[in-house]
C-alpha cells in the first residue's frame, strides 16, 4: 500500500528540512504547499495572488483552494508509490479531504509531529534563508551555504521570507496552535502518530524519524 507521510509541526521547526532528507533516503517525492503557494505567487498565478494576502498576515490559506491544490499534485504519477506531505493537512478539514483523497488511491498516512519550544522556533526562522529557484532550505548559523547568499545546488540566490518577519512569525506560532494542533491529537487518538524531538541537531532528528518510520 501507497505510504504518505504526514509532517506535522509548528513553523520553523524543520518540516521542509527533514522532508528533503527523507525524500532523498527514502525516496518518495517532497510535496511542501509553503513550496507550491511561493511558486504559485513567483509566477503571479490567481491562486498566488489570493494565497498571498493570507501569507502576508501569517494567516492560513483557506481550505478549498489549499485542498485542490494538493489534490492536482497528489494525482500525478510521481505521487502513486507515496509522497512526504509537508505543511499540509493543517486543518481538520484537510485532514479528511487527504482521507477520502487517500481512499481513492488505497493510500496510507503516516502522521510524524516534530516539536521545539517557541525560542528554538523563532531563532529558526528569523535566520532562515531560500533559494529563488527551489527553495532549497539554509540557516544563517546552523546550515550555512559554501558561498555567502549562493545555493549550493543550483547556484540561484537566497533571500528571506516575509514572513519569517518577527511578528508574522507570532501570528503563524498562534494560528498553528489554535488551528493546526487539533489535528495531531486527532491523530494521536487514531494511533500511530510519531512524536520526534525537533530541537536536536538535523542528523539526530532524521536518524530518530528513520528509525520510528521503520518500527
Ligand atoms: P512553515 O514551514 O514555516 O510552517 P510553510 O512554508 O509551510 O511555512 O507555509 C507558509 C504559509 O503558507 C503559511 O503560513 C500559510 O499561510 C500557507 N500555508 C502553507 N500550507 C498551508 C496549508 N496546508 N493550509 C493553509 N495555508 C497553508
Ligand atoms: P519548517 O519547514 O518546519 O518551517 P525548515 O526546515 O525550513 O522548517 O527549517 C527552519 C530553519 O531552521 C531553516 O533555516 C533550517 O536550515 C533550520 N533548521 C532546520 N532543522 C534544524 C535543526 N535540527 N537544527 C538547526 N537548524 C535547523
Amino acid at each position: 500500500m501507497a505510504t504518505y507521510i504526514v509532517l506535522l509541526g509548528p513553523p520553523g521547526v524543520g518540516k521542509g528540512t527533514q522532508s528533503g532528507m527523507l525524500a532523498r533516503k527514502i525516496g518518495l517525492v517532497h510535496i511542501s504547499s509553503g513550496d507550491l503557494f511561493r511558486e504559485n505567487i513567483k509566477n503571479q498565478t490567481e491562486l498566488g495572488k489570493l494565497a498571498k494576502s493570507f501569507i502576508d498576515k501569517g494567516e492560513l490559506v483557506p481550505d478549498d483552494v489549499t485542498i485542490a491544490m494538493i489534490r492536482e499534485r497528489i494525482s500525478k504519477p510521481d505521487c502513486k508509490n507515496g509522497a512526504i506531505l509537508d505543511g499540509f493537512p493543517r486543518t481538520p478539514v484537510q485532514a479528511d479531504a487527504l482521507k477520502k483523497t487517500l481512499a481513492e488511491f488505497s493510500g496510507q498516512v503516516k502522521a510524524v509531529y516534530i516539536t521545539a519550544e517557541e525560542a528554538v522556533l523563532i531563532e529558526r526562522t528569523s535566520g532562515r534563508w531560500l533559494c529563488r529557484k527551489q527553495g532549497h532550505v539554509y540557516h544563517e548559523k546552523f546550515n550555512l551555504p559554501k558561498q555567502a547568499g549562493v545555493c549550493d545546488v543550483d547556484g540561484s540566490e537566497l533571500y528571506q521570507r516575509d514572513d519569517d518577519k518577527k511578528e508574522t512569525v507570532a501570528n503563524r506560532i498562534r494560528v498553528y496552535f489554535e488551528q493546526t494542533l487539533p489535528l495531531v491529537e486527532h491523530y494521536r487518538q487514531i494511533g500511530g502518530l510519531i512524536e520526534i524531538n525537533g530541537a536536536q541537531d538535523v542528523e539526530q532528528v532524521t536518524k530518530d524519524l528513520l528509525s520510528a518510520l521503520k518500527r
